[in-house]
C-alpha cells in the first residue's frame, strides 16, 4: 500500500509520525475528549446536577446517573488533567474514542500541543447500540476502506490520523453488524500494519470468541490487545488460556476501586486484585502480554471532580507494584516496551 513504508517501524501520534524511543510511559487505553452518553440518555436536555463533594458519591456509586457525567468537549479542562499526568512521569495516551463516541480528532491535537504529551487515536467503531444507524446498510469492505483511510490519511473528516484501530466494540451476544467492523478492522490491520484494540462483550467467553475468530481468520493475534479484562475474567483459568493465544490483555480500569458497576452485577477488582493476575500473567511467561490504563470515561474520575486523574497508576499504582516486588524491569515492560511495540506499525 503507498504510504505503508513511511510509516512502519514508527508510531503515528495525532501531531503525525515518531520514533517509537519517544513514547514514553503508556497508558493504553483512555478517553481525553469524548461522549458515552447512553443511548438511551442522548438527546435529553436535562443534564442532571452539576457535581459537587455533595453528590460524587452516589455519582461513583449509581445512586444518581445523569448525561452530565458522561461527556467531555473542553479542551482546557483536557490539558489540565492530561498535563498532571505528565508532571507525574506519564509520556503518552493512547485515546480509542472511536466511531458512536464523538471523537474529536482536532480537539486531542490541541491537548497533544498544550501539555507535550503523545496521543495516539483510535479509529472504527464502537459497540452497536452506540453506532450511526447507516451502518447497518455497510459491508465488511466498506468498513476496511474507511479504517484504512483514517490509519493512512486522516480520521472523521480532519487530516489527523489513527494510530491504532478501535477500540473495536463487541457485544455478548456479538452481534452481526459489530462482527463486521471487526472483519474490516482486521483488514485494515493487515494492510496498515497497526495494532488493534477490542472492548469485548460482559461475558467471560466473549474475549476467547474474540481471539478464536481472529484466529480462525487467518490474523494475527500479536497485534490484538483485549481491553477491560478487569470487569470480564474473574478466574486464572480462563486468563491463561486467553494469554495463551498471543493477544495482549490490558487491564484497563484501574482507580475504579469501589465494587459498583454500572453495566453488570460483577465483583469488580480493586487495584490489589489487578495486580494479582498481572503477576499470574507474568509468572506464566506473559509479561510481554500485559498493558494497563484507566479508561477514563466519566467526569467523575477526573482531578477537578473528585477523581484520581490520569496521574493516578504513575502515583500510586507503580509505587504498589514496587512494594508488592514487580521489578524494574517488569514495570518498564508494562508501561513502556509493550506500548512500544504494539503502536510501532509493522
Ligand atoms: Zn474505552
Amino acid at each position: 500500500m503507498p504510504g505503508r513504508d513511511a510509516i512502519r517501524g514508527r508510531i503515528m501520534t495525532v501531531r503525525g509520525p515518531i520514533e517509537p524511543a519517544k513514547l514514553g510511559a503508556t497508558l493504553m487505553h483512555e478517553h481525553v475528549l469524548w461522549d458515552i452518553t447512553r443511548p438511551k440518555m442522548r438527546g435529553s436536555n436535562d443534564q442532571g446536577p452539576e457535581i459537587s463533594l455533595d453528590n460524587v458519591w452516589q455519582y461513583n456509586y449509581g445512586e444518581i446517573s445523569h448525561p452530565r457525567n458522561y461527556h467531555l468537549e473542553d479542551v482546557a479542562v483536557a490539558i489540565d488533567e492530561v498535563a498532571r499526568m505528565r508532571d507525574v512521569g506519564g509520556g503518552a495516551i493512547v485515546e480509542l474514542t472511536c466511531g458512536g463516541l464523538r471523537p474529536d480528532p482536532l480537539g486531542l491535537m490541541a491537548v497533544s500541543e498544550g501539555t507535550g504529551v503523545n496521543i495516539v487515536m483510535g479509529c472504527g467503531h464502537y459497540v452497536e447500540p452506540y453506532q450511526d444507524p447507516r451502518n447497518h446498510d455497510r459491508s465488511v469492505d466498506d468498513f476496511a476502506s474507511e479504517m484504512i483511510g483514517q490509519v493512512m490519511t486522516g480520521a472523521w473528516g480532519t487530516p489527523v490520523r489513527a494510530g491504532m484501530i478501535g477500540e473495536i466494540g463487541c457485544s455478548a451476544p456479538w452481534t452481526a453488524l459489530e462482527r463486521r467492523v471487526m472483519q474490516g478492522a482486521l483488514i485494515a490491520q493487515a494492510e496498515t500494519g497497526a495494532a488493534i484494540n477490542v472492548h469485548p462483550g460482559r461475558d467471560p467467553d466473549q474475549p476467547q470468541e474474540v481471539a478464536d475468530f481472529i484466529r480462525g481468520q487467518g490474523r494475527d493475534l500479536d497485534r490484538v490487545v483485549i481491553s477491560h479484562i478487569d470487569r470480564t475474567i474473574f478466574d486464572t483459568d480462563r486468563l491463561l488460556k486467553l494469554a495463551d493465544t498471543g493477544v495482549t490483555i490490558e487491564f484497563d480500569l484501574f482507580g475504579q476501586e469501589n465494587s459498583f458497576y454500572a453495566l453488570s452485577d460483577i465483583d469488580m477488582p480493586n487495584d490489589a486484585h489487578r495486580l494479582r493476575h498481572i503477576r499470574s500473567l507474568i509468572d506464566h511467561g506473559h509479561l510481554d502480554r500485559v498493558v494497563i490504563s484507566h479508561d477514563i470515561c466519566y467526569l467523575t474520575r477526573l482531578t477537578r471532580f473528585g477523581g484520581h486523574g490520569y496521574g493516578h497508576i504513575f502515583r500510586n499504582v507503580v509505587p504498589m507494584m514496587r512494594r508488592r516486588g514487580f521489578t524494574d524491569d517488569e514495570v518498564d515492560a508494562i508501561l513502556v516496551r509493550n506500548p512500544r511495540r504494539l503502536l510501532t506499525f509493522v
